[in-house]
């Protein structure tokens, strides 16, 4: 059980061993070779279990080994979460892991002047880390589409449906090419997030930790 042992590629190995891990996460160990393959993924999982990892792994690993030239306004990859912070996160992890492959991601969420964000848009990025309520703000506008999308991660959803983001999360979903590979991370899986995840996912694995 090493991340040496894992499919992944040399550039994506030589940041983790740079960061000095060794020993996948019980999430990423049980999470990463189905989605290395493909699969839809139902992820019970809290914050510090290493789940950011778990997703940006196999994110920065079908880049590289697909790259395609970057499109203004498409995102091929898109991280939905429901706060700024948590957008930050995945972001440095992105930038971490990433650090020896070629890949662009711009961050979405309000508060905060949409300028740089239409502008970073507008340029290219491979991956679009984004909240909810912005993101559809820029797709009104038409700075953002999402009919690139093939990889689509939803980051701490209960905290999303808390929040009243609910209508949100299902209008971007119903944005999205159906030809997709979809994750949901979830803290709890009360039956109404099961259901809400079943209208999301294709024949998901599911990992609880
Ligand atoms: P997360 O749950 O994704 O917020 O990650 C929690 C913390 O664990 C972060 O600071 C990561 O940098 C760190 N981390 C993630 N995966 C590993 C790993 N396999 N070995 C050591 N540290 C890790």
């Amino acid at each position: 059980n090493t991340f040496e042992a894992l499919p992944l590629a040399a550039p994506i190995q030589r940041a983790l061993a740079e960061r000095k891990y060794t020993t996948p996460s019980p999430i990423q160990a049980q999470a990463i070779p189905h989605l290395l393959e493909g699969r839809d993924l139902l992820g019970c999982a809290q914050t510090g279990t290493g789940k950011t990892a778990a997703f940006s792994l196999p994110i920065l690993q079908e880049l590289h080994a697909d790259p395609r030239p970057l499109r203004p306004k498409s995102p091929r990859v898109l991280v939905l979460t429901p706060t700024r912070e948590l957008a930050t996160q995945v972001g440095k992890s992105l930038e971490t892991y990433g650090k020896y492959i070629k890949i662009k991601h711009a961050l979405v969420y309000g508060g905060v002047g949409q300028r740089p964000q239409v502008n970073a848009m507008r340029s290219g990025v491979d991956v679009l880390v984004a909240c909810p309520g912005r993101l559809l703000d820029l797709i009104d506008q038409g700075h953002i589409n999402l009919s690139s999308v093939d990889f689509f991660v939803l980051d701490e959803v209960d905290r999303m449906l808390d929040m009243g983001f609910q209508r949100d999360v299902q209008r971007i979903v119903s944005l999205l090419p159906k030809k997709r590979q979809s994750l949901f991370f979830s803290a709890t899986l009360a039956p109404a997030m099961v259901n809400l995840a079943h209208t999301i996912l294709v024949d998901p694995v599911t990992v609880s930790i």
